[in-house]
C-alpha cells in the first residue's frame, strides 16, 4: 500500500511539474489568451483577456470557425462588440492535447514575439507529457489514439498496409509476487528499453495498459510485422533482466484489412494476443489476413507505382484533384504495360486515357495561372508544350508497338512528376498559399 502511495506521488509529482510554469506563463502573457477544452469551453482566461474582451466572444462563430480550422499563422476576425457592432482582431490557434488554446492580437514586438516562442516551446513539451507514460517513457494509450487514426487514413491514401503488435508478458503476476512491485516496474522500464533498440525508428511503441505493449509498425504488412513481431519476442527472452530471472512475452500481430473499423481490427489483433497466451505463451500468433493481400491484387503485376504525397498539393482545389488522377492514371497504365502477354488494347487504351487527362490538365491549369495573373505563365506554358510533344512521341511509339515500361516510367516518373510536377509546378504554389492555410486543418 505504502509502496503505491509513493508511486503514485511520484507519478503526480512527475505529470504536474511542467503545468503550473505553463500557466503562470499565459497568466501574465503580454497578449489576450484563452484556454478551451475540447468542447470549445474556455478553462483559462488570462489578465490581458479579461481585461480587453468579454468571455462571450468565445462562442461567436467566427471564434468557433476560427478553432475548427486550426492552420498555422494569423487570422483575421471580426468578433461581436456590443449589441449591433463588430471589431476585426488577429488570432492564432495552438494544439493542446485536450482542446486548443486562443491568442490574440498580432505580436509586433520582438520581446513578445520571443515570449510567444518560448509559450510555444513550453506548450509542446506538455503534449509530449500528456503523451507518454510516466513509468516507462513509452507513448501512452491517449497518444494511441491519435496515431492511430492518422496511421489508418496514410495508410488507405497511399495504399500502404499498417499492422499492429500487441504483446503481454507472461506470468508477470509471478514476478510482481516474488521479487516485489518495484522490481516489476524495472522490468516493465527495462522491456521497453529492450523493445525500442529492436524496432526501427518509425514504428511507435505504446503502453496499453499494464503490463500489456503496442507497436504501430508503418507502412509493413502482416508478413513483415510477423518477422518484426519474433525480433522482439527474441529480443526480450535473450535480455537478462536486472533481480529477476527471464522475462518472456506473448506476442498478436493483425494488419489492418480496410475499410474495418478500428474496434474490429483491434479485436482481431487481441484475438490473435489471446491464442499466443493459449498456445504456450513466449510466442508470436499471427492473423494471416491484410489489405497487402488484397491490394497487391488490385493493383496487378506492376511493381512500379507512383505514390501521391501530400507535399504535392497545392492549395488550388481543381488543380489538385487533377494532379491526383493524373496519378490513378498513370498507376493504371504502369499497371497494363506490365501485362505484356495480353492483348496491347488495354495498354493503348489507359495510355490515351492518361495523355487525354494531361492536355486537359495542362490547359485548365494554364486558365486558372492566367487568371492569377501568373507572372511565369509563358515559361510555364512552354514547358507544358514541350512535355505534350514528348507525349504524342511516346503514343506514336505505343501504336506501333515500340514503347517500353522503361520508357514509360521514364516519362512519366521523371518527365511529368520529377521535373514537372515537383520543379516547375512548384513555382506556382505560392499563388494559392493562403488557400491551403484556409483549408489545412495541421498547424
Ligand atoms: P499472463 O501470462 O496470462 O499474461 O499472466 P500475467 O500474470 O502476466 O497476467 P495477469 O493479468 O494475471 O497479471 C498482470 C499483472 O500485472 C497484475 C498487475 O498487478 C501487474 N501490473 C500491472 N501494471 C503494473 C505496473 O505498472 N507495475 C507493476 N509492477 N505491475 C503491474
Ligand atoms: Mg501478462
Ligand atoms: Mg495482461
Amino acid at each position: 500500500m505504502a509502496d503505491n502511495l509513493k508511486r503514485a506521488a511520484g507519478r503526480n509529482a512527475v505529470e504536474l511539474s511542467p503545468k503550473p510554469a505553463v500557466v503562470d506563463i499565459i497568466e501574465c502573457f503580454p497578449l489576450p489568451i484563452a484556454v478551451l477544452d475540447h468542447t470549445g469551453e474556455a478553462v483559462l482566461v488570462n489578465k490581458l483577456f479579461n481585461q480587453k474582451y468579454e468571455q462571450e466572444i468565445l462562442h461567436s462563430p467566427t471564434v468557433r470557425k476560427t478553432i475548427h480550422e486550426r492552420g498555422a499563422g494569423w487570422k483575421t476576425l471580426k468578433i461581436p462588440y456590443g449589441v449591433h457592432d463588430a471589431v476585426a482582431c488577429r488570432a492564432r490557434t495552438v494544439d493542446l492535447p485536450a482542446g486548443s488554446m486562443l491568442i490574440f492580437d498580432d505580436a509586433a514586438d520582438e520581446d513578445v514575439l520571443r515570449q510567444l516562442d518560448q509559450l510555444q516551446t513550453q506548450v509542446s513539451a506538455l503534449r509530449r507529457l500528456c503523451s507518454t507514460d510516466v513509468l516507462t517513457g513509452a507513448w501512452n494509450r491517449l497518444h494511441f489514439e491519435e496515431v492511430v487514426a492518422a496511421e489508418i487514413e496514410r495508410s488507405v491514401r497511399h495504399r500502404q498496409p499498417v499492422s499492429l503488435i500487441l504483446f503481454d508478458i507472461d506470468h508477470f503476476k509471478r514476478i510482481n509476487d516474488t521479487y516485489g512491485h518495484q522490481a516489476g516496474d524495472s522490468v516493465l522500464r527495462e522491456l521497453v528499453s529492450v523493445t525500442r533498440k529492436t524496432i526501427r525508428s518509425i514504428d511507435m511503441l505504446f503502453r496499453w495498459g499494464g503490463e500489456e505493449f503496442v507497436v504501430i509498425a508503418a507502412s509493413t504488412g502482416y508478413r513483415g510485422s510477423a518477422a518484426l513481431a519474433a525480433k522482439i519476442r527474441e529480443a526480450i527472452e535473450a535480455h537478462r533482466f536486472q533481480s529477476v530471472g527471464p522475462v518472456t512475452v506473448s506476442l498478436g500481430v493483425a494488419e489492418r484489412i480496410a475499410p474495418e473499423p478500428a474496434e474490429t481490427w483491434f479485436h482481431r489483433l487481441d484475438d490473435a494476443l489471446y491464442r499466443a497466451k493459449n498456445s504456450g505463451r513466449n510466442r508470436v500468433w499471427v492473423e494471416r489476413l491484410g489489405s497487402s493481400d488484397i491490394w497487391a491484387e488490385e493493383s496487378g503485376p506492376s511493381v512500379v507505382r507512383l505514390i501521391w504525397q501530400e507535399a504535392y498539393e497545392c492549395g488550388e482545389p481543381t488543380i489538385d484533384a487533377q494532379h491526383l488522377e493524373l496519378f490513378a492514371l498513370a498507376n493504371a497504365a504502369l499497371d497494363a504495360s506490365f501485362k505484356t502477354a495480353e492483348p496491347r488494347a488495354p495498354f493503348e487504351a489507359a495510355i490515351d486515357k492518361l495523355l487525354a487527362h494531361i492536355v486537359k490538365h495542362f490547359a485548365d491549369e494554364e486558365e486558372i495561372l492566367d487568371a492569377r495573373g501568373y507572372s511565369d505563365l509563358a515559361q510555364h506554358k512552354a514547358a507544358h508544350a514541350s512535355l505534350l510533344a514528348q507525349a504524342d512521341k511516346l503514343r506514336a511509339a505505343v501504336a506501333a508497338d515500340r514503347t517500353t515500361t522503361g520508357e514509360l516510367v521514364q516519362f512519366l516518373a521523371d518527365k511529368v512528376i520529377a521535373q514537372h510536377l515537383f520543379a516547375a509546378d512548384r513555382k506556382f504554389f505560392s499563388l494559392f498559399a493562403n488557400q491551403l492555410a484556409q483549408v489545412s486543418k495541421r498547424d
